[in-house]
């Protein structure tokens, strides 16, 4: 490990990073340190933590294109980012790697992912990172990183049940209960997306029909109103655009539908809404609240139920991998 500190200082210094945060002088010098890696179809991220419980600190945040040369250079790119990070920080003594698609834990072999190219099914992934770094590896549903993530570093902090969504190409989802991530079979718990709200509606890739991926996402909700995407509908709707207003009722109606189904099944406490659109503030959570109040309120205490947006920007995911590879160490 320590020759990669040494060797890529070099490539390491002139890479973007952002969100980075100075080692402070509070960290103690045993304090292991973690990495993540977060696969996206446009970047692949890396996080550095530092510490553990409440000491826990982002140290270091770098990005880079996800290669689009097939599979094995994507894996090669995710060990050059990690290299890179822990030429920046030093040793790590976990590794957690964040897919946006169906995995093995156990091998760390990919099945199926969305939105990257390249032919996945039965790459290697974890595996190679691992030998690569010098450190086990332990893999994670992206949008599970996502609220993993928000949960112990971002909005969903002393939450008791947190139900995490990140919208953006698709919808993807995690469900933290006391802290833990809530896996479910084979790691597959907090599919909300791919909660029904119209029997009626059009196929889902899922192999059912009319998930609510396909009235939230960013296209289906930017194509809703005539506009090429989320953010323009939302400057028309806070200009009073009649047609965008009407549009982001229907999105937070469908959403709401959505999460109201989660929120009888849960009773969650806090529900961190991500992705692009999280960022319109009010304007969507205001008409969002109303929409899952309308399903739930004679159910559940809605009153007592946060719904705000995620606080970790686009680093949240690379962040709750490497949490992910922390909470696998035995404590
Ligand atoms: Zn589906």
């Amino acid at each position: 490990m320590a020759e990669y500190a040494a060797s890529a200082d070099a490539a390491a210094a002139d890479l973007p990073h952002n969100g980075a945060v100075e080692p402070t002088a509070s960290l103690p010098p045993s304090a292991r340190l973690h990495l993540g890696l977060d696969l996206g179809g446009t970047n692949v991220k890396a996080a550095v933590l530092a510490g553990e419980g409440p000491d826990l600190q982002v140290l270091e945040t770098l990005h880079a294109p996800t290669s689009r040369d097939g599979s094995r250079a994507v894996v090669e790119g995710m060990i050059e980012l990690g290299r890179q990070a822990i030429a920046r920080t030093g040793p790590v003594a976990t590794i957690g790697v964040g897919v946006p698609g169906v995995y093995e834990r156990e091998t760390g072999i990919v099945r199926f992912l969305t939105n990257v190219p390249g032919d996945w099914d039965g790459v290697q992934v974890g595996g190679p990172i691992g030998r690569a770094l010098g450190a086990p590896v332990d893999m994670v549903n992206d949008a599970r990183a996502f609220a993993l993530a928000e949960s112990r570093l971002g909005a969903g902090r002393d939450a008791d049940t947190m139900v995490g969504v990140t919208l953006g190409t698709g919808m993807g989802g995690g469900i933290v209960i006391a802290g833990r991530l809530h896996e479910g079979l084979a790691g597959s718990a907090g599919e909300i997306g791919h909660v029904v709200v119209d029997p009626a509606g059009p196929p889902c890739g899922c192999g059912s029909n009319g998930c609510a991926e396909a009235y939230v996402s960013a296209r289906a909700f930017a194509e809703s109103a005539g506009r090429d995407d989320p953010g323009e509908v939302f400057v028309a709707a806070a200009a009073g655009d009649r047609d965008a207003l009407a549009a982001v009722d229907r999105f937070a109606g469908y959403l709401g539908l959505a999460l109201g189904s989660v929120v009888v099944t849960l009773a969650p406490d806090r529900i961190v809404v991500g992705g692009g659109v999280a960022q319109a503030g009010e304007l969507l959570f205001g008409p969002l609240r109303a929409a899952v109040r309308a399903r739930v309120r004679n159910l559940v205490p809605v009153d007592r139920i946060a719904i705000v947006p995620a606080e970790l920007g686009p680093n949240a995911g690379a962040i709750g991998a490497a949490l992910r590879g922390l909470d696998a160490l035995p404590s």
